[in-house]
């Protein structure tokens, strides 16, 4: 890049993709393709078989059973289902839907939306200066309360890679009687994630973050709550019988994935679970928190660099008098890919006071020498704009 080896150092964004994932959808292309469900023949029935395949390796990704698995086109897709599918149905006026100004606009805007269309109302639960829910505030002003029917919430953010204390709040919605949509986008692929330890109802995350290919996403939720779910999309395979007037549709998860399916996305989302769990994400987890600490310490030693927060592999930092695009801009004239503005996430700007921020993200496959290329090249900015 510019002349230099690339250092990529955005895998929030996206991740880049093993040669193993890359093989899989290559070698479904050349051997497997056809459309699913809808064949007679053999190399449809394969193919069906693969697609549903990947549907199960996810199931045992996060502990759930494979009806409880709904195939998306992302992070996004998944929680725009949670919010409209099943959110718009149950919510009222006056009901309560608890969120942060931590969390990615796929979240936020969701619920906002669903609020404005049903009278209910956000409510922000209390964030520390590392932009982590406040708990012990949240239960002494009782904020998640007998009102609050959905806490809608990050398990990692993606501006601070902070760890939400999600498997509390998830228990203080269920005493209110509410339900937990989880935003996994940054954590599934970076942590070992259970949903059912958790006892989240819904769980929302992507592939492209998690080295498959992008297009494919996953919406985990509990059964019964996915039966009490509408569809949003109409058409193809999620029919069960055609009226003139009306139609009746399969059961869940099948309901959701209307029109002809991503069958390659699956795969490449199957091919990199395998590949994930080979590795293992406790080990995974460990090396990226290595990276994320020795960027931030080295960034923070640097006169002028303010650290807002590390969590994971994930930095947010800004240089005194440099605007974030600024910086990101002279890393990238030495190679470094960095990420930088309001990252989906304007109230955390506002939270944190700035305009904007310079995120490097670190996925296990990045290496030291990546932390000091980043390092150096801060250094190398500071020297050109002082
Ligand atoms: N939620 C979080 C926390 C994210 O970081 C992202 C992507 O950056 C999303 C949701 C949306 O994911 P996608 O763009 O893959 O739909």
């Amino acid at each position: 890049m510019n002349g230099q080896p690339l250092v990529y150092l955005d895998n929030a964004a996206t991740s880049q993709k093993p040669q193993v994932v890359i093989d899989a959808i290559a070698a479904f292309y050349q051997k497997d393709n056809a459309n699913i469900y809808r064949g007679t023949y053999e190399l449809s029935q394969r193919t069906t078989d693969l697609y549903e395949g990947a549907r199960e390796q996810v199931a045992k990704f996060i502990g759930a059973d494979r009806s409880e698995i709904v195939l998306t086109a992302g992070a996004t897709a998944s929680l725009n289902l949670a919010a409209f599918g099943y959110g718009l149905p149950v919510l009222r006026p006056g009901d309560e839907i608890a969120v942060t100004a931590a969390d990615h606009h796929s979240n936020l805007v969701s619920w906002q939306e669903a609020a404005k269309m049903t009278g209910a109302k956000l409510v922000y639960l209390p964030l520390d200066l590392g932009g982590k829910v406040d708990v012990e505030r949240v239960k002494k002003e009782q904020i998640i309360g007998k009102k609050t029917k959905i806490l809608a919430i990050a398990q990692v953010t993606n501006v601070l890679g902070t760890n939400q204390p999600i498997a509390e709040l998830i228990n203080l919605v269920h005493q209110a009687g509410g339900v937990a949509v989880i935003d996994g986008a940054q954590a599934a692929g970076h942590l070992p994630v259970d949903v059912k330890k958790l006892d989240a109802d819904f769980y929302a995350f992507s592939g492209h973050k998690m080295l498959s290919q992008t297009g494919i996403g996953v919406l985990y939720g509990k059964k019964k709550l996915l039966e009490a779910t509408r569809p949003l999309f109409f058409g193809g395979e999620m029919i069960e019988e055609v009226g003139l007037t009306s139609a009746t549709y399969k059961k869940a998860p099948y309901k959701f994935e209307a029109g002809s399916q991503n069958v390659s996305g699956a795969i490449s989302l199957g091919s990199a679970i395998d590949y994930l769990t080979e590795i293992g994400l406790d080990k995974i987890a460990a090396r990226e928190a290595e990276l994320g600490k020795a960027a931030a310490a080295g960034l923070r030693a640097i006169p002028g660099v303010r650290v807002y927060g590390q969590g994971g592999g994930i930095v947010s930092f800004n240089l005194a008098g440099i605007h974030p695009h600024d910086l990101a801009t002279a890393l990238d004239t030495q190679g470094i890919a960095v990420r930088a503005g309001q990252h989906c996430a304007q109230p955390m700007m506002n939270f944190l006071q700035v305009p904007g921020t310079v995120r490097a993200s670190f996925a296990f496959y990045n290496n030291e020498e990546d932390v000091s290329a980043l390092i150096t090249g801060v250094k190398e900015a500071k020297e050109f704009f002082h």
